[in-house]
């Protein structure tokens, strides 16, 4: 059994059908109404002032810094065990990531970070990894205190929340992506930022689109990133239907929960005042996680690794100098995260056949 994309296309298949016919038939492709109304309604559905539409979820954080005006010479801290993307968005602008290791919920330790800060140091990228999030309430205090930007990487992360706020509207600038695979996903490649402050994405409307406000008058050098009309008029169907997709996900994540029950696997948790949308339904199996994922593979499960690499011991960020040992808790969930399928549109059955290999396990 595979993680399956198309049931969550066949549930609204007509929907999104029609919207398709609709941008194909309006003769107008690129930076029109769709993305003028899917950035309004995105930020309205986040509870941020702005939301600019991008052409990815690693454009969003490459761009995020650059109009921030972090770059050469500056420190961003975040969290050691992200997806790659995470830590691009800071190097792609000349930017030093400064590595923390995560807490037993996955997210930023933020106990750890006020030792990392150094007069460099300029934002703090928090990444609500696997879909649950961070410890806001403590990050924001830190920003505050030490006068630091705060930038979201919420590609895993659409809908939720810390309080009452959603993540996306906690930082300068929220960064999404809707790869297909993600819980909002598009059928493309798409992202968006959100913010609060009309200069930021005034900017950002400026790179996306060659550096320039107004045709052929090029302000700075900028990008070709913008989100197109039918990723926009799918993702407006979408929209609609994030809170029904939420829940569900929400459903299949407590019957993993209450269903798993094997000594050799450690189960995720949800930290109190916040919530989990479930990106990823992420269990530990310390000392044997590669047995038991070839156990399960060879039982028809398969099973994904988010992240076996870590970014600081990736060949791209050799010249960090960052050896094995210096991020030991990020390093040690490498070696034993693994993640089981979870898709909208997965069945009882589907996953009562999970949970029964997962049983039956024996070290
Ligand atoms: C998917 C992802 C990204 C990158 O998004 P793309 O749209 O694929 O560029 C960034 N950060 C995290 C945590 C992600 O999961």
């Amino acid at each position: 059994m595979q993680s399956r994309m198309d049931r969550g296309f066949m549930r609204y298949q007509e929907e999104y059908e029609k919207k398709a016919i609709e941008v194909l038939r309006s003769g107008w492709y690129i930076l029109g109404k769709e993305v003028e109304s899917f950035e309004e309604e995105f930020a309205a559905y986040v509870g941020t002032k702005y939301s600019v539409g991008l052409a990815s979820g690693l454009d969003a954080l490459w761009l995020a810094f650059k109009v921030l005006g972090i770059g050469k010479g500056d420190e961003v801290i975040v969290q050691g065990n992200t997806y790659i993307a995470s830590v691009m968005g800071i190097t792609i602008n000349g930017a030093t990531p400064v590595f923390v290791d995560p807490d037993e919920y996955y997210e930023i330790d933020v106990d750890s970070i006020e030792k990392k800060i150094t007069e460099r140091t300029k934002a703090i990228l928090v990444v609500h990894l696997y879909g649950q999030a961070a410890k806001m309430d403590k990050v924001l205090e830190l920003c505050k205190k030490y006068k630091l930007r705060l930038v979201e990487d919420c590609a895993q992360s659409h809908q939720a929340y810390f309080g009452d706020v959603m993540t996306g509207a906690f930082g300068d600038i929220g960064c999404f992506s809707f790869y297909p695979s993600k819980n909002m996903g598009a059928y493309g490649d798409a992202g968006a930022i959100t913010t609060n402050d009309p200069e930021l994405a005034r900017l950002m409307k400026i790179y996306r689109n060659y550096g320039s406000e107004k045709r052929y008058h090029n302000m700075v050098v900028g990008a070709n990133s913008r989100l197109d009309e039918m990723q926009a008029g799918l993702l407006r169907v979408k929209l609609t239907h994030m809170k029904e997709i939420t829940e569900e996900r929400t459903a299949l994540a407590e019957y993993y929960t209450k269903g798993i029950d094997n000594p050799a696997v450690i189960k995720p948790k949800v930290r109190e005042g916040g919530t989990h949308v479930w990106h990823q339904y992420v269990l530990r199996i310390p000392g044997e996680r590669d047995k038991f994922r070839e156990y399960l593979d060879e039982n028809n499960v398969g099973t994904l690794i988010h992240y076996p690499i870590p970014p600081h011991l990736s060949e791209a960020y050799e010249y960090l100098g960052l050896k094995r040992g210096s991020l030991p808790i990020t390093e040690k969930y490498a070696d034993e995260v693994l993640s089981l399928p979870m898709y909208t549109g997965m069945t009882r059955e589907e996953q009562d056949f999970v949970i029964e290999k997962i049983n039956e396990y024996r070290e």
